[in-house]
């Protein structure tokens, strides 16, 4: 069965994404580009997220990939929201209703290969891209 969040086939996305965080736990260089991969899946998972949490993430990857703010930055100023109880909203729902409605993408999790740092960085930046495309116009 594919993934009916993001169309993956046989549902390899949540596979390939704990696969990834490992990779991305242990290697530097793949780490980079953590706050891509994180954001791009759980935009992909909105089931994973309340409608909050979904707005605030497709915002994360505005700020990264538009605005271009290095994620320490973008974490430093989400600080006080995230870590001291301030924020108002939840960013995980456990409901397993999606958000949106969308099961087509232009990239899924599938489309990064991960022979080597370089490739994988620049695949999942590409990913990352491709969501913030698809997602843009959506109104929720
Ligand atoms: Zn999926």
């Amino acid at each position: 069965m594919n993934c009916p969040e993001c169309g993956a086939t046989d549902t390899l996305c949540k596979s390939r994404f704990d696969e990834f965080l490992v990779l991305e736990f242990t290697d530097v260089d793949y780490g980079s580009v953590h706050h891509l991969t994180v954001a791009a899946y759980m935009l992909q998972h909105s089931s994973k997220l309340t409608r909050e949490g979904w707005l605030h993430m497709r915002g994360l990857l505005r700020e990264f990939l538009v605005e271009n703010k290095p994620p320490e930055f973008v974490r430093k100023q989400n600080r006080d929201l995230v870590d001291s109880g301030k924020r108002t909203f939840k960013i995980a729902s456990r409901d397993g209703l999606p958000i949106i409605n969308k099961s087509t993408w232009t990239k899924t999790i599938c489309d990064v290969r991960t022979e080597n740092a370089e490739v994988y960085c620049a695949d999942v930046s590409a990913w990352a891209r491709a969501v913030l495309i698809d997602t843009e116009t959506i109104m929720i």
